[in-house]
């Protein structure tokens, strides 16, 4: 284990390494990106690096150290979340860290605390939060974790380094299963597509199910006929019945119509996302013209919003479905 071993924000990761050798790490920084791409990986990767005790720099991930960061209880490294049953980070919780940034380290080493989700602090608790990041504790490191800054005071972000954590490109989730993991690569292509650049999301889909419900979706889709309204309706009945599962879909959907568009103009195997459809594709892509997929494409992603934006989810599906069986 070690820095080598993280995947992607390489930029913010020789900016953190650099920062670390030079013993010029900042008093506290803001990790802002989607849920899931390796913000709290890193952030706990830059306590053990300071904290290691053979690393040099960088981390082993196996000593006393490293081992009791990852567990959550070195003495060094507060990690301060909601308790137990509660929505909030309080103001208790941010006293209580204040006096123990003050105590000097037990290892002589910096303190270092990660706040994850910063975001869950009412405002008492973010001023509480703001005179720690105005006055830092000799030798102490605070890292904010968000998936967006929105709700938090505006003095408190300027207090800290901000560093921006985008979605990871497709090809390092795909080489990240393969590699790591062991799975198939026409299998993690796919997943990695569903991915959505998201690390945590890709460990938590279950690939067989999704793999099952994809075939699902495929017959779906492939059974709508031009003018078959009525089969739009109901199909747009089972897929409108849970909100997650929606989504999913619409997500799939997108990656479907990309592999037609992609086959059809271009023919080329490796670029599709779907590879192991990949006979489905040709015979779909040989039956549809391109301004239909891409407008197929725009309405998925309409959709999609629209649900995210809590639009009536049974009426954006069977729109969309009534869309794509609408003759023309
Ligand atoms: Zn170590």
């Amino acid at each position: 284990m070690g820095f080598s071993q993280i995947v992607g924000h390489q930029k913010h990761l020789a900016m953190l390494r650099q920062a670390l050798t030079n013993g010029r790490l900042h008093h506290a920084y803001l990790f802002i990106g989607a849920e899931g791409v390796g913000k709290k990986t890193l952030a706990y990767c830059v306590a053990k690096a300071i904290h290691c005790g053979v690393g040099n720099g960088d981390f082993c991930g196996s000593c006393a150290n490293c081992a009791r960061i990852e567990a959550g209880n070195h003495p060094d490294v507060r990690i301060i979340e909601p308790l137990a049953g509660k929505k909030e980070i309080s103001i208790q919780q941010v006293r209580e860290l204040q006096r123990e940034l003050n105590f000097s380290s037990f290892s002589g080493k910096r303190k270092i605390a990660v706040l994850d989700p910063v975001t869950v602090m009412n405002l008492a608790a973010q001023n509480a939060l703001l005179k720690t990041l105005e006055e830092p504790p000799a030798d102490s490191m605070l890292i904010l974790i968000a998936s967006n800054p929105g709700g938090l005071l505006p003095t408190l972000r300027s207090r800290c380094l901000r560093l921006t954590f985008g979605p990871l490109a497709r090809h390092l989730v795909s080489d990240f299963l393969v590699l790591r993991r062991g799975t198939r690569s026409e299998v993690a292509e796919f997943l990695a597509a569903m991915s959505m650049g998201s690390l945590g999301a890709v460990m938590s889909i279950d690939a067989g199910e999704l793999l099952e419900r994809r075939r699902h979706w495929i017959d779906l889709l492939s059974s709508l006929r031009s003018g078959d309204y009525r089969a739009a309706t109901d199909t747009a009945e089972v897929l409108a019945d849970n909100r997650d599962d929606s989504i999913r879909f619409l997500e799939w959907a997108e990656t479907w119509y990309r592999d037609l568009l992609v086959y059809l103009l271009t023919k080329n195997a490796q670029s599709v996302v779907n590879i192991d459809m990949l006979s489905q594709i040709q015979e779909q892509s040989a039956k549809i013209t391109m301004e239909r997929i891409l407008s197929h494409i725009s309405g998925t992603v309409e959709a999609m919003a629209r649900i995210q934006r809590n639009l009536n989810r049974r009426m954006v599906v069977e729109n969309l479905l009534l869309n794509a069986v609408a003759e023309r």
